[in-house]
C-alpha cells in the first residue's frame, strides 16, 4: 500500500495492510510540511526460525508502533523511529516487512528452548 506524502491531511486517516499473517493497523496523519506520524499496531501470527535448534515456530505479535516518516533526509541518524520516503511516497508495505524482519533478526527461541533455559538457569 502506497500513499502520496502530498495526500496525507492533518487530520488522521485511518489505514489497514495486511501481508501474510501480519495486520499493521492504524493512521496516519500529517504533523507539519514535511512530517507525518504513524500511529499504529501490528498484529498477528508472526513465523519465526528458532536460533538455537533452527525450528520454526510461530508467536502471537501484538505490539504498538509509532513513526514518524518524512520526505527529507533527516540529519540525526541514529532515531530509529524515523523513517525517510525521499521519493515522495509512503510505503506501507516496506514498513510493514521492515519491521517484520527486524523482529525476526532478533535472538528468537521457540517454547522448548524457553524451557530448557530456564532449567538451566534454575541449577546456579
Ligand atoms: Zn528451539
Amino acid at each position: 500500500m502506497k500513499i502520496f506524502f502530498d495526500k496525507v491531511s492533518y487530520s488522521k486517516k485511518p489505514f489497514k495492510l495486511r501481508v501474510d499473517n501480519i495486520t499493521l493497523q492504524g493512521s496516519l496523519e500529517k504533523k507539519d510540511y514535511h512530517k507525518v506520524e504513524l500511529d499504529g499496531e501490528l498484529s498477528g501470527e508472526l513465523e519465526l526460525i528458532c536460533y538455537r535448534c533452527g525450528e520454526q515456530f510461530y508467536k502471537p505479535l501484538k505490539s504498538p508502533l509509532t513513526l514518524t516518516l518524512t520526505d527529507r533526509v533527516v540529519e540525526i541518524s541514529d532515531d530509529l523511529d524515523i523513517i525517510e520516503f525521499l521519493d515522495g511516497v509512503i510505503d506501507l508495505d516496506f514498513i510493514l516487512n521492515s519491521e517484520v524482519s527486524s523482529i525476526q533478526n532478533y535472538y528468537n527461541l521457540c517454547s522448548n528452548c524457553k524451557s530448557e533455559n530456564r532449567e538451566f538457569e534454575q541449577e546456579f
